[in-house]
């Protein structure tokens, strides 16, 4: 080997060191659509763990009117490349929602019994649509799989990678848990993207409100709720969100409130009374 070809391998080695462990991401926005494609095919078999909630009405209203409300945001670059996908989980005991990457996201009907206000959840989903945007998912399996994986993705040697890889995901769904910075770059986008929304653009943070009024929370303390495995710092992403609102000229609302933007009325109405 000469020197030449020497200094291209360990510059091509720097990169994917320095790639692989600095939030850059390897996977392709095609590589995160087949991830989600993949990823949402175990959860169908997996109906015991994930049984789909079977309103389709409800989940109608949900989509129609405040999923893909949404996605019109300008913020939302990737709408038309990712398959963006609303599913909810009937499961009455997790307060909770997740994105995996392509564009699917998924809400219990814990946490949807548990909101108040068609803002609060328009708020969760909005952050779980910035979690796909910003594809956290692939930029964190890029840093925890490390170069072997992506160089052997890249290189196409195993064509079975990608199902193994959403198979590995799947049992270990804690690998998908996002990163305080990711979670704070989730609700930042939230609140941009409900700017042109009829919700209050701060609303991302009304679960967490409603959660420390609750006493689920406690400044410094751990939660109990599997939420906060994958959702740390609550206290903290309510004084950073209202940060945000002053910052950006709008007033503080709390998850109480009721009046513009807020839609407590219609929640309980067209969601609310609808689960069983
Ligand atoms: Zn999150």
């Amino acid at each position: 080997m000469n020197s030449k070809s020497k200094y291209f391998i360990v510059s091509v080695l720097t990169f994917l060191v320095i790639a692989c462990s600095s939030g850059f991401n390897l996977f392709s926005d095609s590589d995160d659509m087949q991830l989600g494609t993949q990823f949402s095919e175990e959860l169908k078999k997996n109906v015991n763990d994930y049984p789909v909630y079977q309103n389709s009405k409800l989940k109608d209203y949900i989509n129609t009117r405040i999923f893909q409300h949404i996605l019109k945001s300008p913020e939302v670059k990737k709408r038309n490349t990712y398959n963006y996908q609303l599913e909810i989980i009937d499961n009455d005991t997790t307060k909770n929602a997740f994105a995996v990457p392509g564009g699917y996201v998924y809400v219990y009907t814990g946490l949807l019994k548990y909101l108040n206000s068609e803002a609060a959840l328009a708020g969760v989903l909005a952050h779980e649509i910035g979690h796909v945007e910003r594809r956290h998912s692939t930029r964190r399996i890029t840093s925890a799989y490390g170069i072997s994986m992506v160089l052997g993705l890249a290189l196409g040697d195993n064509p079975n990678q990608m199902v193994e890889l959403a198979a590995n995901l799947f049992t270990g769904l804690t690998l998908l848990a996002n990163s305080r910075s990711d979670e704070d770059e989730a609700d930042e986008f939230a609140v941009n993207a409900l700017v042109s929304s009829r919700y209050y653009p701060g609303s991302v943070k009304f679960f967490f409100e409603k959660m420390k009024a609750d006493k689920l929370i406690e400044e410094g303390g751990n939660g109990i709720s599997t939420f906060l495995s994958t959702h740390p710092d609550p206290i903290q992403r309510i004084e950073v969100a209202n940060q945000r609102m002053k910052s950006m000229g709008y007033g503080i609302k709390h998850f109480t409130d009721t009046g513009d933007g807020i839609y407590n009325n219609e929640y309980k109405k067209y969601i609310l009374t609808k689960l069983r």
